[in-house]
């Protein structure tokens, strides 16, 4: 249902609440990523994201619409072995929902006919497992691994480079598994629904496989029957990784605690302690009862033809099975507690965050409706945004404000995503005796909440909110879709009707009219009388790493043990025969691929036209936005020292949080929301793309509003921007206290970026400087800083900075509309620049010239039991004509050496290449249990490349070129488009060049490419390591390193 979408969990944090598959580890690459340049984290950070799973960077150009459409199908009627049995339209997203049952296996399919290219395509099961091992994510890992009609290995992988995919992955939930993915291009849509329905149907599940994802023994040197033995595995060090954030260890044990009765009791990706337990026949068992058809369900969206779907899917499929009943794998509500409970767990130390005795986390977490009732789960979002979000919210003023903590933990908001939904109010980095202090300041919350209720002005700017959301076109439409709408079908519940967010809003609207204490009643029941709440404590553990390396070692013992002599030979065999199979070379012939001709027309790209509207240089985008006016603003940073500069993200994380003259917090938070989507502030850093010589730094604004408060968009932008108030010190200092806490939340989880960006910082002054504000470096240096300095010389410098930033002089802007309203925006953008003040001192624009470093290495000691390795050098910037072939080949070196190298052959849970805009070609690792060894494969990088000479084939190629593609042409959503030119200075002719330059490039240009490049070693290059204590490092690599810890 949409209303998830707007939720503070929004689908990436749902896919991380998936135990998950990283299988498409999307590190943005070039202009068209929007991670360059910017902060790692979000600027507000209060909801933290994980990077890893779904791209982030540009997605879609989102349909216009919205006609009635014609129905296509009708109810009653049966097409290709499928029963339409339900037609119905969605208004308020130009949508014609069709559901269709097919007739003799069961299997429920959704269409959702919209007028959008994006087309999405998912089968979905549901998987309920019975213990710990993993089972349903091992599957998931498995089925990818070879079927019946392409019987070679890892087809899932090899289709990422023959495709031009918009999205392209598979997940495990606590309950469910899906295949999604999506793509504009039909031809491209019809070979990926081939393999993906193959896959999850008629998959080989072959024992090796099982060996490879799930866990094995195997001897250290594969060779060596001498050698010791050690445990391996995909999915069991995707695991191990996956639970070296706190934050996921948390978040699983709030799930298998509150709901301990049936399948949440347990870890559907995998405790790594209990994955060796699983056998390959528990895998094919599992198979064979969880993906029949009648337990599936499949979704698909977007404007291709259904009838083709329906035919292929019947023909090839599901008319070769018959029905069963699949109540099996139904999953009973939650018995309800008759009081609360407390369960205390230890955590692993991080020494990149608080001091050790105020490392702790405190969830308060109530068991709410069923899934399945979506009115009561739409008012219960209302209300947990009513509880928690923003300084208007009951628990922010009261366990937020008197800052004993570090801020909300990452579990906090309500999760409508499995069969009982739950709230939970959490928070992190507080010390132990505040433990007690949180759960009488939460009675007392509700208390007071019960018997004053809400302001009624402040329950309107959520519901406000909420309409924004539904307008706001958002890129992954259909994908999106599909994610909130998944945990509710999965339990039977009426998705179509859920996506009337109009009436439910409504329905809302109704009831509270009718009972002013109607929201009042709802805390009571879920709150104050609701017995069923958990309050999970955790608390760091100087031993939790050696104590789980001991159990480790003893499951791997008594796996040696158990070993007879036939066994051993069979363990000694196996692990030749995977390295032979993993070095092997499939005949990757008989998939299908992409030909040049489906790819070469470039999209069609609304122009742009670049204005001077008193005196602020203005770019203008008339595309169609469904009734919204986006509004960018960018100021440039030449006038701040760099005391100033080193400020800059905490500025833009404090200055929207702090009131104006006339506002205080509280009344302009509120105000902001009920007529904007809120005002957002980023660091903004762009490299010069013509010679990489000179970068400037600066202040990106962002917010938009529905066209009819365009007005009080641009009045709430003037107020914040000209009267900005850094008075309070006290908030001042709870807010600077919480920056500091959220800025180490997710490294572990995104620590490639991290690595690649700290690396980058070996190499120019630039790239340093920007590791420093948005990079590991930062959050030393803000714990340093503060210390230092007192926050009221901080408050003071925050002042000069933002005075001397929000200027007339320095500031460009954009302005994204529809042509109909444009008129009426300038009207109001034109009394917003003359209440801009101007400084004539200040200087237009400085660009800081880069410098170049000396070869450095630096490793940052982490207490996690994986790596992030980085090695990166300086090649050539954006618009050198090398750079587009430097893309591909990146491409090519990460399909076809370091995933096959790093990945299947070392373990590694992901590996590539990439290069920047900035010209920094960058090497990486993800959640790696070897740190030299794969530092060597990069350095290794030219051998490979002449002993595969013979590899370097046109196939290969046109393989890596759409790769680049998939990044290239990824459709953008209309309030961004146009951003590149805006931030990055990269003008569609430029784009349209480097696009056709990179679709040209040969084998010998890449083979020349790779000589001029790779063959000596740089004059300016840098490693870089995150990860545990490495004693070795500087004996194996005979490199100098720097040790930070
Ligand atoms: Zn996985």
């Amino acid at each position: 249902m949409l209303s998830r979408v707007s939720s503070t969990r929004s689908v990436a944090q749902m896919v991380k609440q998936v135990a998950g598959r990283c299988t498409v580890l999307n590190v943005g690459v070039g202009i068209n990523a929007r991670n360059i340049g910017s902060s790692l984290w979000s600027n507000k950070n209060k909801h933290a994201q994980p990077t890893s799973f779904l791209r982030r960077s540009k997605i879609m150009a989102v349909p216009h619409i919205i006609q009635q459409q014609e129905h296509k199908f009708n109810e009653g009627k049966q097409y290709h072995g499928f029963e339409c049995i339900r037609v119905e339209s969605v208004p308020e997203f130009g949508i014609m929902s069709y559901t269709f049952r097919h007739v003799g296996s069961g299997t429920e399919l959704w269409y959702l006919d919209r007028k959008d290219s994006n087309n999405v395509f998912s089968i979905n099961f549901r998987t309920t497992p019975f213990d710990s091992t993993g089972l349903p994510h091992i599957l998931e890992h498995s089925v990818l691994c070879g079927s019946q009609k392409y019987p070679v290995r890892d087809p899932f992988f090899k289709m990422l480079n023959r495709s031009v995919a918009t999205f392209m992955n598979a997940m495990t939930g606590p309950d469910y598994t899906m295949y999604p993915f999506s793509t504009m291009n039909e031809t491209d849509f019809r070979n990926l629904q081939k393999i993906y329905l193959d896959a999850v149907f008629r998959p080989n599940l072959e024992y090796l496989d099982f060996l490879q994802e799930g866990w094995r023994l195997e001897h250290s040197n594969i060779n060596d029957k001498s050698s010791e033995y050690v445990l391996k595995g995909v999915v069991y060090n995707e695991m191990k990784g996956a639970f070296s954030e706190n934050g996921s260890v948390f978040s699983q044990n709030l799930l298998n605690n509150l709901l301990p009765d049936h399948t949440y009791g347990f870890v559907s990706g995998g405790n790594p302690l209990e994955i060796p337990k699983l056998t390959h026949k528990n895998l094919v068992d599992f198979h064979s009862k969880y993906y029949h058809p009648s337990n599936a369900r499949i979704y698909t969206y977007g404007n291709f033809d259904l009838r083709r779907t329906l035919d292929y899917v019947n023909n090839e499929y599901m008319s070769k099975y018959n029905a069963i009943d699949n109540s099996y794998s139904r999953i009973p509500n939650q018995p309800r507690w008759d009081k609360p409970r407390n369960v205390h767990i230890s955590s692993r130390f991080d020494n990149m965050g608080a001091p050790f005795e105020k490392q702790n986390q405190i969830g308060i977490a109530l068991l709410m409706s069923d899934v399945t009732d979506t009115q009561e789960t739409f008012v219960l979002h209302v209300l947990s945004e009513l509880l928690v979000r923003g300084p208007n919210s009951s628990f922010y003023r009261s366990l937020i404000e008197p800052n004993f903590s570090g801020g909300y933990n990452q579990a906090t908001g309500y999760d409508p995503q499995i069969k009982d939904t739950f709230f939970c109010v959490g928070l992190q980095d507080l010390r132990v005796e505040d433990f007690a202090r949180v759960q009488e300041l939460y009675d007392k919350t509700i208390k007071q909440v019960m018997s004053e209720g809400f302001e009624l002005s402040h329950v309107e700017s959520v519901l406000h909110n909420i309409e924004l959301l539904l307008k706001h076109q958002s890129p992954q439409f259909g994908m999106g879709l599909l994610f909130n709408s998944t945990p509710l079908w999965n339990h039977d519940g009426d998705v179509v009707s859920s996506l009337r967010v109009s009436n439910m809003i409504a329905n809302f609207r109704h009831n509270l009219a009718k009972d002013p204490k109607y929201l009042q009643h709802k805390v009571e029941q879920y709150f104050a009388t609701n017995s069923h709440r958990l309050t999970l404590t955790m608390s760091p553990d100087d031993h939790y790493e050696d104590n789980f390396k001991t159990a480790e070692l003893d499951l791997l013992k008594q796996k040696i043990m158990a070993l007879d002599d036939k066994k051993r030979v069979e363990v000694y065999e196996n692990g030749i025969k995977l390295d032979q199979a993993q070095k092997g070379h499939p005949n990757l012939e008989i998939l299908p691929c992409l030909d040049l001709s489906d790819v070469q027309k470039m999209p069609k790209m609304p122009s742009i036209e670049v204005l001077r509207i008193c005196s602020v240089p203005t770019q203008v985008c008339h595309v169609h936005t469904n009734d919204i006016s986006y509004l960018k603003l960018h100021f440039n940073g030449a006038n701040l020292n760099h005391d100033e500069v080193m400020l800059v993200p905490l500025f833009c994380d404090v200055i929207n949080d702090m009131g104006t003259n006339n506002y205080n917090f509280r009344e302009f938070d509120k105000l902001v929301l009920s007529k904007t989507a809120g005002i957002d502030f980023k660091l903004h850093f762009a490299e010069n793309i013509y010679d990489s010589k000179s970068y400037l730094l600066g202040v990106y604004m962002t917010t938009h509003a529905l066209d009819k408060n365009a007005a009080e968009m641009f009045e709430l932008s003037t107020e914040l921007l000209t009267k900005f108030k850094l008075e309070d010190t006290d908030r001042l200092s709870m807010l600077i206290d919480n920056y500091i806490s959220n800025i180490s939340v997710g490294i572990a989880s995104s620590g490639h970026l991290y690595a690649m960006q700290s690396c980058a910082g070996l190499i120019t002054n630039a790239a340093k400087l920007k590791s420093h504000l948005a990079g590991v470096e930062h959050i030393e240096f803000m714990k340093t800083y503060v210390k230092q300095n007192k926050t009221e010389e901080i408050r003071a410098k925050l002042k000069t900075l933002g005075q001397k930033l929000f200027v007339k002089n320095v500031m460009r802007c954009a302005l994204n509309t529809s042509e109909e309203f444009y008129p009426s925006l300038t009207k109001y953008y034109e009394q917003f620049l003359e209440n801009m003040p101007n400084d004539p001192q200040s200087k237009k624009n400085a660009e800081h010239s880069i410098s170049l470093l000396e070869p450095s290495q630096q490793h940052f000691v982490m207490n996690i039991p994986v790596n992030y390795c980085a090695k990166a050098f300086f090649a050539v910037p954006y618009t050198h004509r090398d750079h587009p072939t430097l893309r591909v080949l990146a491409k090519l070196i990460s399909a076809k050496y370091l995933l096959p190298v790093v990945r299947e052959q070392n373990g590694a849970y992901g590996a590539g290449a990439r290069i920047g805009s900035d010209g920094i070609f960058s090497f990486f690792s993800y959640r790696d249990p070897n740190s030299t060894k794969t530092l060597e494969a990069f350095n290794n990088t030219y051998n490979w490349l002449q002993e595969h000479n013979t590899e370097l084939t046109e196939q290969a190629l046109f393989e890596a070129k759409l790769g680049v593609l998939q990044q290239l042409d990824a459709p953008i959503a209309p309030g961004n488009v146009g951003i590149d030119f805006f931030l990055y200075g990269v003008s569609q002719e430029m784009f349209a060049n480097y696009r056709a330059r990179m679709l040209s490039t040969s084998v010998d240009e890449l083979k020349q490419v790779v000589e001029r490049y790779f063959k000596n070693e740089p004059a300016h290059f840098g490693s870089c390591l995150l990860g545990p204590e490495n004693k070795d490092l500087e004996a194996t690599t005979n490199l100098k390193w720097k040790v930070i810890s």
